[in-house]
C-alpha cells in the first residue's frame, strides 16, 4: 500500500516537471533530506508522513489530488509549516508541501496595486519584494510565517489597524478542490469568501494569491516600550485608549506582551506589577513618533523606550523588515549573564518587580509550544475584563525557577480596532470576508514556550531541566483557556488550539463555512479535513 503510494507519487510529471518527492525508505540521501523536511515549527510535534510532495506546479497538486482518491490516502497541506497544532503534517499522510511556490509579482490597475503571491513564502522574503516596488499587503509580525496559513486565518498584523485583517484585502485565488479540479477565485465567490478568514485546508489547496496591495508609507517605524516596575493594570488601560477606535491614526498596530508571574502572596491585580511590553508600527517620523509618545505616556513614565535611531528614516518603503528574535537560549545566558538567576520567589512583591526586560517580542526559533486564544468582546471590557485578566496572568503554575530554565508564559493583546473596522461597510456577503471578529477590540493570545535545549545547561543546572516544567506551563494554558471571562468570547483560528471547538473560531460564520464546504469544494470524502477544518 505504501509502496504504491510512494510509486505513484513518484511517477508524478507536468510538461517533463516533476515535484521532488522525500520518503524514509529512499537512499541515505534522501532520508536525511525526509528528516529534516518532516519536522514543522512546533517541536511539540513529530510526525512521520508516507512522502512529503514538493509541488512547484498547480498540476502538481492536481495529480496528487486524483491518486489520493485513487488510492485513498490522506493529505496534509504545508506552505509556512507555522500551524501551531501543526497540521500541516501527519503520520502516514503525504504531504503536499509548497514551500517552493514563491513566486510574486505586482502589477497596476488602474489605480490599483495587485499583488499576485504563491503559497509557499513567508514574510521575510516576500516583504521586501512587495516595498521594493512601493507598495505592501497587511502583513504579520514573524518573519517566518507563510503568507497561506497566515491570509486564510485572518491575518493579524502591523497593519491591522488602517488596513484590517489581511483577508480583507484577497480579491481572488487560484484553489485546486477536493476532485483535483482548478478553479480560479473572484470577488462574489462563496469561497473566496470562505479563504478570507475561514480557516486554511477546509475548502481546497490554493496555489496562488491575489491581493490589492496598498502604497507604502513615506515612513514606517517600529518601536518597543518597556514597564518593568508599574502596576500592568495601568499599562493595559493606557495601551487601551491608544487603540480606541479614532484615536491615534499613526499607530497603525499594536500589540502589548504581559508576562504571567507566580500569583503573589497578598494579589491585588490592579497593583500587582508584570513586566510590560507595547510593540508599536507608526506611519510618520521619528519627530511626530517623539511627540505623540511625550503625549501618550505623560502620566505612566515607561522603563525604556527603543526607536531605531535617526539613520532609521532613511530605510523608509522597507517596512518592518528587521526579524530579529532572540531564542530563549540566548534568554537564559543573557540572564545568567546578568547574575538575574539569583533571583527568587521570595523577592516577589510589588516593590520589586521581576528582573524580565530581556525577554524579547517574540520567539521564531521552531520550539515546543502550546497558546490559546479569547476575544474580547465589543463594548463590555472595563474593570472587569481587565481584573479577570491579570488574574489569569498570575498562577501558583508559574515559578521562577520554571522561568530561569527557559519557560515562558505571557499574553499578548493584538489591537484590532482602528480606522479601517470603524468605517468598515459590509457589502453583503459573499461579498466581504468570513472574519467574524470586525468589531471586537483586540484579540488575547496565551502562550507558553519551553524550548531550552538540554545542552543549554551547565551540569550544575541539570536538575532544573526545562521538562520539569513543561507539564505546569500547559496546565497554566488549560486554566486560562476554561477561566470564566464573561468579557471574552470566541477564538482566533490562527492561534489554533485543538481543545477549542471549532464553532468558536468561527462564530457566526461558520455555518456559511459548513454550507460553503459542502456546495463547493468537490469533496465528498473529506480529505480536505484535519482536527480543526470546517468538517
Ligand atoms: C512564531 C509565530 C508567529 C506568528 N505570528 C502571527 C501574527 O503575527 N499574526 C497572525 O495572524 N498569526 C500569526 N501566527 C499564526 C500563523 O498565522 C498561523 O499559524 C498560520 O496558519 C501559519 O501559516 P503557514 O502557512 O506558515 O502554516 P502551515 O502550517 O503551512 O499552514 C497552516 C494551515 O493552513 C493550511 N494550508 C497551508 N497552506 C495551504 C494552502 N496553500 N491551501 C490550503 N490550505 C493550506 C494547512 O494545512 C494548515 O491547516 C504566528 C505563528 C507562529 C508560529
Amino acid at each position: 500500500m505504501k509502496e504504491n503510494t510512494i510509486n505513484a507519487l513518484k511517477h508524478i510529471s507536468y510538461n517533463g516537471i516533476a515535484p521532488e518527492v522525500l520518503t524514509d525508505c529512499g537512499p541515505l540521501p534522501e532520508r536525511d533530506l525526509y528528516e529534516q523536511a518532516s519536522k514543522v515549527f512546533n517541536r511539540k510535534f513529530q510526525f512521520r508522513p508516507t512522502a512529503i510532495v514538493f509541488c512547484t506546479l498547480t498540476e502538481h497538486v492536481q495529480q496528487i489530488m486524483e491518486l489520493a482518491d485513487k488510492l485513498n490516502f490522506k493529505i496534509r497541506v504545508r506552505s509556512g509549516g507555522h500551524d501551531h497544532e501543526g497540521e500541516s503534517s501527519g503520520t502516514n499522510t503525504v504531504v503536499i508541501d509548497l514551500s517552493k511556490m514563491v513566486s510574486v509579482s505586482v502589477e497596476k490597475q488602474g489605480a490599483q496595486n495587485i499583488a499576485r503571491i504563491q503559497p509557499g513564502i513567508v514574510f521575510q522574503e516576500l516583504i521586501p519584494q512587495l516595498t521594493a516596488q512601493g507598495v505592501c499587503i497587511p502583513h504579520g509580525t514573524c518573519g517566518s510565517v507563510g503568507i497561506a496559513g497566515y491570509t486564510m486565518g485572518g491575518g493579524w498584523g502591523p497593519w491591522t489597524r488602517i488596513h484590517g485583517m489581511c483577508c480583507e484585502s484577497l480579491i481572488g485565488a487560484t484553489i485546486v478542490l477536493g476532485n483535483g479540479s482548478i478553479k480560479q477565485l473572484k470577488e462574489g465567490d462563496e469561497l473566496l469568501w470562505a479563504l478570507r478568514g475561514g480557516g486554511g485546508m477546509s475548502y481546497g489547496i490554493v496555489t496562488e494569491f491575489v491581493f490589492k496591495a496598498f502604497n507604502m508609507p513615506q515612513n514606517t517605524i517600529k518601536f518597543q516600550v518597556d514597564w518593568n516596575s508599574s502596576p500592568a493594570y495601568e499599562v493595559l488601560k493606557l495601551w487601551e485608549t491608544l487603540i480606541a477606535p479614532y484615536n491615534n491614526v499613526a499607530l497603525i498596530g499594536t500589540n502589548l506582551k504581559i508576562v504571567a508571574i507566580p500569583r503573589p502572596k497578598d494579589g491585588n491585580f490592579r497593583e500587582t506589577v508584570h513586566p510590560c511590553t507595547f510593540y508599536g508600527y507608526y506611519a510618520g517620523k521619528q519627530s511626530e513618533l517623539k511627540a505623540d509618545m511625550h503625549k501618550w505616556f505623560a502620566e505612566l513614565p515607561p522603563s525604556s523606550i527603543t526607536i531605531p535611531d535617526d539613520s532609521a528614516d532613511a530605510t523608509q518603503m522597507k517596512a518592518f523588515d528587521t526579524w530579529d528574535r532572540i531564542s530563549a537560549k540566548q534568554i537564559l545566558l543573557r540572564m545568567t549573564n546578568r547574575n538575574n538567576l539569583a533571583v527568587n520567589l521570595s523577592e516577589l512583591n510589588n516593590s520589586t518587580p521581576l528582573q524580565l526586560q530581556v525577554i524579547p517580542p517574540d520567539i521564531d526559533a521552531p520550539a515546543p509550544y502550546k497558546i490559546t486564544s479569547k476575544l474580547v468582546k465589543h463594548g463590555e471590557w472595563g474593570d472587569a475584563g481587565r481584573e479577570n485578566l491579570l488574574h489569569t496572568l498570575e498562577s501558583d503554575l508559574i515559578s521562577l525557577d520554571a522561568i530561569k530554565a527557559g519557560v515562558q508564559c505571557y499574553v499578548t493583546l493584538g489591537a484590532i480596532s482602528g480606522s479601517y473596522y470603524q468605517n468598515y461597510k459590509d457589502p453583503g456577503f459573499p461579498k466581504g470576508s468570513a472574519f467574524p471578529y470586525k468589531k471586537r477590540p483586540f484579540t488575547i493570545q496565551y502562550q507558553a514556550w519551553w524550548d531550552v535545549p538540554a545542552t543549554t545547561y551547565t551540569e550544575s543546572d541539570a536538575a532544573d531541566n526545562v521538562n520539569n516544567y513543561s507539564n505546569r506551563a500547559q496546565d497554566w494554558i488549560e486554566e486560562c483557556r476554561s477561566f470564566n471571562f464573561p468579557q471574552t468570547s470566541g477564538s482566533f483560528i490562527s492561534f489554533k488550539d485543538n481543545a477549542v471547538p471549532t464553532s468558536n473560531y468561527f462564530m457566526e460564520s461558520y455555518n456559511k463555512l459548513k454550507t460553503i464546504k459542502e456546495d463547493f469544494s468537490k469533496d465528498p470524502q473529506n480529505r480536505l479535513s484535519t482536527r480543526k477544518t470546517i468538517i
